[in-house]
């Protein structure tokens, strides 16, 4: 492994990442080889997650492919130096900054969009003249094959280097015996504070992109029926394994009958009556996933939902009413289809529900009224936000994507990807026409100019 990264920091070092025709020149390889890949990546992400192929591109392939072009678009842009006014004391300086290259990263992906949370941050590597490692889940197999197809086809390994393995096993002897120049995390924060700690040692920046419990609340004057479809539609899809799927919606209590009936009508739309035999419902990842999200079900009442089915890891959208916030439900992040619904007489209430799981990655308010959107958006410490809706931030790039204390640190997305995998380095360019000596000491008789210059 040692000669590997030995090899990685002797590319970087000899500069060949550097240009701009080289980078643009690898993210339109990777763009062709990715819609080459597209069938083979379809099966994959079928046999690793029963996604149809409409899911599997709108929210893997597709999303990637749209921050690519968007990188394509405006990369000679990002890459120029950004001027700025220069202070008095320095006139006539120039004051710039330019976004230089890391070195050798490493983007370590989860299991959930196998493809798309590997391949969106190796968009920000290519971009900003970085070499990189990059280390897909285990738990998905056949989209990390796919994938690794992909990388060697396209990349040196001394340039790209595609790891696969068990992630307790491989990535420890990694940080311990090579220095990284940045590592781009997404997955449990539990893991997490491990990947943190082997960056702290080391002093390497970190991107943490982690989960938490992400609540939707729905305001007295919210228009029910919209609020349902917006929720129901990401938590269950990909069987709500998404990280920011809504987990668990806070309600007026008179309005909770009607909420849950029309939450009802949308997953009926969705899936059908019958989810099990729906050919657009996904599945749970595996036997682990599957035992821990049934051992909720006995946490509350299933108003709607319920069923489950080991040997196909099925899991049906279901409904729960009457959880108390100590339950396990209420502590873990859920990642899966089973969405509490937690009654609440007044906001304070609500808003000490949420507290107990401080700093979510996402935060959905559902009202109609500016007064009510504004005390939520700032009593709620989130990494994003939607009002009205739920997820659909990610998908815009020019919205940077990231948690925020507990639910990570950093972020990406278009620009902000460029900017991740980059370090903005400040420079002062003075000429040498003019060289006062007002500037040099002794100050003594200089010090009402000074004051004037620099106070
Ligand atoms: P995970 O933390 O188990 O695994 C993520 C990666 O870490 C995998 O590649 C794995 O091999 C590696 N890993 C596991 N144990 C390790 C160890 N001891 N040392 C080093 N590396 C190790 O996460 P997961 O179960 O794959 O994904 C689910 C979690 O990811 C959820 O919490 C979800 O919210 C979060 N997530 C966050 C985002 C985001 O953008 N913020 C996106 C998707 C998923």
């Amino acid at each position: 492994m040692k000669t590997q990264m030995d090899a990685l920091r002797q590319y970087f070092q000899s500069g060949a990442t550097q240009s701009y025709a080289f980078r643009l020149l690898q993210l339109e390889r990777l763009k062709k080889v990715v819609l080459e890949s597209e069938k083979a990546l379809y099966e994959a992400l079928y046999a690793d997650l029963k996604k149809t192929d409409e899911d599997a591109w709108a929210t893997e392939i597709g999303f990637f492919l749209s921050e690519l072009n968007d990188t394509i678009k405006h990369l000679k842009e990002w890459m120029q130096p950004k001027y700025v006014s220069t202070n008095l004391v320095n006139i006539p300086s120039a004051s710039y900054t330019i976004q230089e290259p890391l070195g050798v990263v490493c983007i370590i992906a989860p299991w959930n969009y196998p493809f798309q949370l590997l391949f969106t941050p190796l968009i920000g590597a290519i971009a900003g003249g970085n070499c990189a490692v990059l280390k897909p889940s285990e738990f998905a197999p056949a989209t990390a094959k796919v994938m690794g197809k992909i990388i060697d086809s396209l990349f040196p390994n001394n340039y790209i280097l595609y790891l696969e393995g068990e992630g307790a096993t491989i990535l420890p002897p990694l940080f311990t015996e090579n220095r990284f120049d940045h590592i781009f995390y997404t997955g449990s924060t539990a893991v997490g504070k491990i990947i943190y700690k082997y960056a702290a040692e080391k002093l390497v920046p970190v991107t943490l992109e982690l989960g938490g419990k992400s609540p939707a609340v729905i305001c007295s004057d919210a228009n029910l029926r919209v609020a349902a479809r917006r929720l129901a539609n990401p938590k269950f899809s990909n069987c709500g394994q998404m990280c920011i799927a809504p987990d668990y919606i806070l309600v007026p209590t008179h309005l909770k009958d009607k909420l849950i009936q029309e939450l009802i009508l949308a997953i009926q739309a969705f899936y059908g009556a019958d989810a099990e035999a729906s050919e657009h419902y996904g599945k749970i990842i595996n036997d682990k996933q599957w035992l821990r999200l049934t051992s909720y079900l006995s946490e509350g009442e299933i108003v709607y939902g319920g069923k489950s089915n080991r040997e196909k890891l099925f899991i049906e959208p279901t409904i729960l009413t009457g959880v108390t916030t100590d339950a396990k439900i209420m502590q873990d992040e859920i990642f899966g289809p089973i969405l509490p619904i937690i009654t609440y007489a007044t906001k304070e209430e609500a808003l000490g529900v949420i507290q107990k799981n401080p700093n979510p990655l996402a935060f959905y308010v559902f009202t109609e009224n500016k007064v009510d959107e504004s005390y939520w958006l700032t009593h709620v410490p989130s990494g994003g936000a939607c009002v009205n809706n739920a997820t659909m931030h990610i998908t815009n790039h020019d919205l940077p994507f990231g948690g925020r204390g507990f639910s990570g640190t950093g972020g990406y997305h278009g620009k902000a990807s460029f900017d991740t995998f980059t370090h903005t380095k400040s420079v002062l360019k003075t000429p040498t026409w003019i060289d006062p000596s007002f500037k040099y000491p002794p100050y003594k008789g200089k010090a009402w100019l000074l004051k004037r210059l620099i106070g």
